[in-house]
């Protein structure tokens, strides 16, 4: 729910302050679904502000459950744009004295509808960006999540990780805003330590969560051991080198005193001999504050294949080895394309949606230039024509692979 809306609705009303506080405890504490929910509100009241403060920031489009208890929503802003959310279940072993096995919830976030970065196995980076989502359209995912009431019926979800659809250091002040709300007492209350940004390397946003006083989990998608290889799978190396990115990861580790979990997507072939694993150890260092998760890489329509499970082993083998802890994340949705770099809601839809926005950028530009007589205007190209022969060719470029 947009709180900005919310307040204008209940000012003009003349509603006291509490009634917002009644309202938001609903929505972020109880896991309302809908205004119908909101039973501490007069019938008539919660009619009227349903007509003028939508539920929720996103619509659910599409759900779909795993084999494995996770769940993935395909879900769409107000005015389009598409983006996906994962619940993501990870069974522990049977809780001391009881057969009962206990479950843990994690809660996959996207932080931009598409992505521009364009990381060559990543399914979603084949759409190019939408555009950044809103703090409220970050945290409705969340809610939209826990409003499943799976596992203990309760809503309860244990962790939150922002390594959905995008960058999060692209959009850092709305990310930061959603993060904030989701450790609040007045929302779902989820400790700082259980939340985690994952970022592709966005030096100027590890330099900047660096400073801030909230204790958020910082995760870094490296997947390669030197420039050559990152740079030939992840166009941001081009921008980020890898002694840059370090050196942002080590005055983070210096000011925060914070272990940085390092995300390696094991692929065949590319990143997975034993010399990676030997200069990736040497590029990190002993104890220095890293840990290595190595993940299975998923299917997400390019060449690459995932690494067999010996090969995922004796990586890790070597890492520990020379002293840099590593451990093999097992994937989850897999078979609902939820997991790690599959999240990609129809380029289609996309392409449509930058249509129409560049269509309503260009009908804004014509009527100003026709407003203030600068009648050349209408032959520069906009942003927006700009994005969408972006688009086209990274689309194009995603069929022919
Ligand atoms: S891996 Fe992350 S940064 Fe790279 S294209 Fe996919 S969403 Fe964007």
């Amino acid at each position: 729910m947009d709180t900005a809306l919310l307040t204008a609705a209940l000012a003009k009303r003349k509603l006291p302050a509490f009634r917002e506080r009644q309202i938001l405890h609903a929505a972020r504490r109880e896991f309302a679904a809908s205004w119908d929910e909101v039973t501490t509100l007069p019938k008539a009241l919660r009619v009227e502000l349903a007509e003028e403060v939508p539920f929720s920031t996103v619509t659910v489009e599409h759900e779909e459950r795993s084999k494995d208890g996770s769940i993935k929503l395909r879900l769409a802003t107000h005015d389009g744009f598409p983006l996906e959310a994962v619940l993501m279940r990870f069974d522990q072993p049977h809780a001391r004295g009881t057969d009962k096995k206990l479950s843990r919830y994690t809660a996959c976030l996207s932080s931009q509808s598409g992505c521009a970065l364009a990381c060559t196995f990543c399914a979603t980076g084949s759409m190019g960006l939408g555009r950044n989502l809103t703090e409220f359209e970050i945290l409705d995912q969340f809610l939209e999540l826990a409003q499943r009431r799976i596992g203990t019926g309760d809503g309860r979800i244990d962790n939150v990780v922002m390594m959905g659809m995008g960058e999060p250091f692209h959009n850092y002040d709305n990310v930061m805003a959603a993060i904030k709300n989701l450790n609040s007492p007045d929302g779902p209350g989820l400790a700082a330590r259980r939340i985690a940004i994952s970022t592709v390397g966005w030096v100027p946003g590890i330099e900047k969560l660096a400073d801030e006083p909230i204790q958020v989990k910082l995760a870094l998608s490296l997947h390669a051991p030197n420039d050559q290889v990152r740079g030939s799978i992840m166009p941001v190396n081009r921008k980020f080198p890898l002694d840059r990115v370090l050196k942002a990861c080590r005055t983070y580790r210096t000011k925060t005193g914070r272990r940085i979990f390092i995300e390696y997507l094991m692929l065949e072939g590319v990143n997975d001999q034993p010399e990676h694993a030997k200069e990736l150890a040497h590029l990190l260092g002993p104890d220095n504050g890293f840990h290595v998760n190595l993940i299975a890489y998923n299917p997400t329509g390019t060449d690459y294949i995932g690494s067999s499970d010996e090969v995922v082993r004796h990586f890790a083998a070597i890492l520990e080895r020379k002293g840099v802890s590593a451990s093999y994340r097992i994937s989850r949705a897999r078979d609902i394309s939820g997991a790690c770099g599959q999240l990609a809601a129809p380029v289609a839809a996309a392409k449509r949606k930058a249509r129409e926005a560049k269509i309503a950028r260009m009908a804004e530009r014509d009527a100003e230039a026709k407003a203030t007589g600068h009648a050349e205007r209408l032959e520069t190209p906009t942003e927006g024509e700009r994005f969408e022969a972006d688009l086209e060719a990274r689309a194009a470029e995603a069929a022919s692979v």
